[in-house]
């Protein structure tokens, strides 16, 4: 296939706002695609790699340029220019092939196959010159390019299409293209997608087997699943009654800890971990990699997944029956250590409650919850944390059992949680599948102050004075799910120390995409936590909303731009106010 086909999909995609008919476009190209199916789901989305394999392509805008220099003959000044005015360097690159002067004697047309093969590629170069390698093959695209190709082939690379598609268009497109939208087609895609977090594998197997063959796709070792998440209780009544729809009179109530959600795999000796982005971290963590072979090692269950929160603890406190809980952002050093990982963990000791089983041989997904934990404590045994032996803890989330009716010990569950520095209380119902990627009711999260938000930074100024070297002012924004796209609530300045402020600075430039004057525009991926006072409908920000008196908390390097709060989440909390 010819990828101005594509291009011409892209510029239709690009034309219109109707999620309808972005569907039904992308829809047609899928049906049409053949044995370009898979190279064509992925670049629908624009990103290369599945969600599990976060494969970088090690691709920087400042790379991107020197390809598009390279292949046009273009001035760079000239291409920066257009790049600061259109705030897109894909743009920027069509101006470059139409103006540069360069003419390509043996140029090869560009196909869908070669475009994709060649930017996978891009993450395959290692070691010495592979910048350089990566330049050259960037370059060998551009330079064969129409002016329209290169403005996506650029935008690919990148990792930014701009064309205004989600995942839920790109769900609903398979259904209509290979399931005539037949009933219940669109659950069965979007859980084939939880399962494998492959949209190429859902595509083929909704095209060569349809429901039935969605249906079977399942669980496998060592590729993660989406996990399911929680909706927000106002008050423990309120959570309790929501918990207990549907049938599940029986609602499991635990400690909500602070920590890292983790996704643990197991096959027999094999052990590997996951956070929630679906991100490894195995090797960061090799005392929970010791407990886990230990808990498991005398049961019947060889191969396993569970769902837990991994918790730091105060040293001194590690063995105490009340241990000290270390904030999160202590905690998260551990994951970001590269060196000398074993010092760790005597340094800040973590133990992993686990509360799901998500497979023991075979799926427990569609299973009740109340069974899904009976066979949770089948699969392991609880091990004693011990950081001067190298291991972790590994026990069930502290528990117990509720109703709507009969809430005392729930409430004696949530005060113990919160006098032990936790969070504060789950609910679950106990009838209820487990419905990964999800935000469903049947999972309530109970905290006793208004809750932060976690936002992304779109857009930020050098400060002023003393603080001139760093980024101190941050344009926030939440997540819109209906377009993929962020929507900016304010502008924060305060809340960090210098120290943040300087390691913040580092991770900004790192996203830079435009600079104007002391104003840089940012790749959307670095997400705050953020507390304020209230949130203020304004015409100042693309949100509609402003937060007042904005605040620092921390960064939250567990959350891609995806899981920023929601534009939705903004407007109840507005409106709850
Ligand atoms: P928050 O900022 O409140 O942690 P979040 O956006 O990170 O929210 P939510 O899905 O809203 O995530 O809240 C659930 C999170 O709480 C889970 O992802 C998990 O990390 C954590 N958690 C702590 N204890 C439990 C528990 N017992 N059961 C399930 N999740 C728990």
């Amino acid at each position: 296939m010819e990828y101005a086909a594509l291009v011409d999909v892209y510029d239709r995609l690009a034309a219109t706002a109707s999620n309808n008919e972005k569907r039904d476009i992308l829809a047609e190209a899928f049906a049409g695609a053949g044995d370009l199916l898979p190279r064509l789901v992925v670049l629908a989305r624009g990103r290369l790699f599945p969600a599990y394999d976060r494969g970088e392509l090690g691709v920087s805008s400042s790379l991107t340029l020197e390809a598009v220099l390279a292949a046009t003959g273009a001035a760079e000044a000239e291409v920066r220019e257009r790049w600061r005015e259109t705030g897109d360097l894909g743009d920027a690159a069509a101006w470059a092939v139409d103006n540069g002067g360069q003419q390509t004697l043996f140029s090869r047309e560009l196909t869908v196959e070669r475009v994709h093969d060649d930017l996978r590629g891009l993450a395959d170069y290692e070691g010495e010159g592979s910048q350089g390698r990566r330049v050259d093959a960037l370059a060998g695209l551009v330079s064969d390019a129409t002016a329209d190709e290169a403005r996506y082939v650029v935008r690919t690379a990148l990792g930014h299409l701009r064309v205004g598609v989600g995942e839920g268009t790109i769900r609903d497109a398979i259904a209509v293209a290979f399931l005539d939208g037949e009933e219940g087609s669109v659950d069965a895609v979007e859980r084939a997608y939880q399962v494998t977090n492959d949209f190429a594998v859902v595509a083929e197997t909704a095209r060569d087997g349809g429901v039935d063959a969605l249906g079977e796709l399942d669980v496998e070792l060592f590729r993660p699943i989406q996990l399911m998440l929680a909706e927000k209780a106002e008050t423990l009544g309120d959570g309790l009654s929501d918990a207990a729809a549907d049938g599940g009179e029986a609602v499991r109530c635990e400690y909500k800890y602070d920590g890292i959600r983790i996704q643990v795999h197991v096959d027999g000796d094999d052990v590997r971990l996951f956070t929630r982005r679906l991100e490894e971290v195995t090797t960061q963590f090799p005392d929970v990699v010791r407990a886990v072979r230990e808990g498991t090692a005398g049961t019947a269950t060889e191969r396993a997944v569970f769902d837990g929160e991994l918790v730091g603890y105060a040293p001194e406190t590690i063995r105490e029956e009340s241990r000290s809980p270390v904030v999160f952002q202590t905690l998260s050093r551990r994951v970001k250590r590269e060196s000398d990982i074993e010092a760790m963990v005597g340094e800040i000791p973590v133990v992993v409650h686990l509360f799901d089983c998500l497979y023991d041989g075979e799926t427990t997904l569609d299973r009740p919850a109340a069974e899904r934990l009976e066979r949770l404590e089948a699969a392991f045994s609880p091990v004693d944390p011990d950081p001067e032996g190298g291991v972790a803890g590994l026990e069930r989330a502290a528990s117990a059992s509720a109703s709507p009716e009969d809430p005392d010990s729930a409430a004696t569950l949530y005060e113990e949680a919160l006098e032990r520095g936790h969070e504060g209380l789950m609910m679950k119902n106990a009838a209820a599948a487990y419905q990964p990627g999800r935000r469903v009711g049947r999972m309530l999260k109970l905290k006793p102050t208004m809750e932060p938000l976690d936002l992304v930074v779109t857009r930020a100024k050098y400060s002023e004075g003393r603080r001139s070297e760093w980024l101190g002012r941050l344009y926030l924004a939440c997540y819109d799910s209906e377009t993929d796209e962020h929507r900016e609530v304010g502008r924060l300045s305060t809340g960090y120390t210098d120290e943040e402020l300087a390691d913040l600075t580092e991770e900004l430039e790192a996203r830079v995409v435009n600079r104007e004057g002391r104003l840089v525009e940012l790749k959307p991926e670095v997400v705050l936590e953020v507390a304020y006072e209230e949130i203020q409908s304004s015409t100042e920000y693309d949100s509609g909303y402003a937060l007042r008196f904005p605040r620092f908390l921390g960064v939250r390097p567990d959350l891609g731009r995806g899981d920023a709060d929601t534009l939705d989440r903004v407007e109840s909390l507005f409106d709850s106010q």
